[in-house]
């Protein structure tokens, strides 16, 4: 018998890590094999955003009073898992203090990135598309996002005219998951070559010095995955965490290998509705808003790594800092392209709101890549969760 797509990947895994160890930088030619994956599964992503997200909030109906609901159950999931995993992230750095013993100097010598931080302004009024077409050609996810909420609300409105884009939209959905279907037959594949280039071209040297605070945040995020979070499935999504995780691991594997939540995204959404049973309507449109703004691991990065920043440089951080480094770090979080190494960029904002040194991101520059994948992983894990608790939510209001 064939093995269940999930143990193919956790083999292609094991195997993509085992070839990039052997092969080291060699394995550079593998790497079209894992892009190409990723290119097929963005190929879809917004499409598939925007027929999933009108078909999703034309079957709630026109009752604003369901939307709101969902929209509401939807947001306080996301608000409260993140600071939640922003506490225990913050809790790690000030027991472990992975910073206290590393030396500037050394430290220093590491190049900052010469990017500026993102500015809040244009992040809020980028959502409001001017064109939605090139909206849709330059994977403005949250624009297209705000396009698909607005249309699906007129079309309810509008009623019997508007039935043939109602069909039209939930025709596209069904194509547009029948074509994630076929990628995800080649997921072992592309995991499998993502996993080898990067474990054949990493650097292992960089570690140095940066070792204490890598475990700090894998520790974090592994209590955010395995302890707060299915606590949350099981206690209000009424699910069983172990089966949950086993139905969504091809999604949490894809995120891991290429990094990227929006990438992930129609492989998420085909788990939660094949394997998991989940309503299409709720994953429909809170799982698009949950790759997008929702990044639990990010905030508990961004978080420890202000922190270890601030002790490097040996300066104390209060309570009220670390309160505000916990509310930025949240809205950083939320602001982060759902791509790899969007984080590491808007943890600026973190940097620059509690007086730090943005060049100061040349610390943890190194480590930022392997990062990546645990924190994207734990993303989508998050939505994933996000996922069963409102669909459990949804249907105990028979909704
Ligand atoms: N790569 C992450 C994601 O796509 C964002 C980040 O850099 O933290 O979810």
């Amino acid at each position: 018998m064939k093995p269940k797509l999930h143990t193919q990947i956790l083999l292609a895994m094991v195997a993509g890590a085992v070839i990039g160890a052997a092969l080291g930088p060699r394995v550079e030619a593998i790497r079209i094999v894992g892009d190409l994956f990723i290119r097929l599964l963005r190929m879809v992503v917004i499409p598939l955003i925007l027929a999933s997200m009108v078909s999703g909030v034309v079957s709630l109906g026109a009752s604003g009073r369901r939307l709101g609901r969902l929209g509401l159950q939807t947001l306080a999931y996301y608000a409260a898992t993140t600071i939640l995993a922003v506490l225990v992230g913050l809790i790690l750095v000030n027991i472990i203090r992975p910073g206290a013993g590393v030396a500037l100097p050394e430290a220093a010598q590491q190049t900052a990135p010469d990017v500026r931080p993102p500015s809040w302004l244009s992040v809020v009024t980028d959502i409001v598309p001017e064109n939605p077409l090139a909206a849709m050609a330059t994977d403005q996810v949250l624009s297209v996002i705000f396009l698909a909420l607005l249309l699906g609300v007129a079309i309810c409105t509008v009623g019997d005219k508007a039935r043939p884009l109602a069909a039209f939209f939930e025709a596209l959905n069904a194509v547009m998951l029948r074509i994630t279907g076929w990628i995800m037959l080649l997921a072992p594949i592309g995991v499998a070559a993502l996993m080898a280039h990067t474990i054949g071209t990493m650097g292992l040297d960089a570690i140095r010095g940066l070792a204490a605070y890598m475990l700090t945040v894998l520790l974090g995020l592994a209590i955010h995955a395995f302890i707060t979070l299915p606590l949350i499935v099981g206690l209000v999504g009424r699910t069983r965490p172990w089966r949950f995780i086993r139905d969504v691991f091809t999604a949490v594997a894809t995120a891991f290998s290429t990094s990227s939540s929006a990438a992930t995204l129609p492989v998420t959404m085909t788990c939660l509705e094949k394997n998991a049973g989940l309503s299409d309507k709720v994953v429909g449109f809170v799982v698009p808003i949950g790759a997008t703004v929702n990044m639990d691991g990010t905030a508990l990065y961004e978080a420890v790594a202000a922190m270890f920043i601030a002790q490097v440089y040996g300066v104390d951080m209060g309570i009220s800092q670390q309160v505000l480094i916990m509310l930025t770090a949240t809205l950083a979080s939320i602001g982060a392209a759902a791509i790899p190494s969007a984080g590491l960029f808007t943890m600026m904002i973190v940097l620059q709101a509690v007086g730090l040194p943005v060049e100061a991101v040349g610390l943890i520059l190194a480590v930022d890549r392997i990062l990546d994948m645990f924190r994207t992983a734990v993303n989508v894990w998050g939505d994933a969760c996000g996922a069963a608790v409102v669909n459990r939510l949804q249907a105990e209001r028979g909704g």
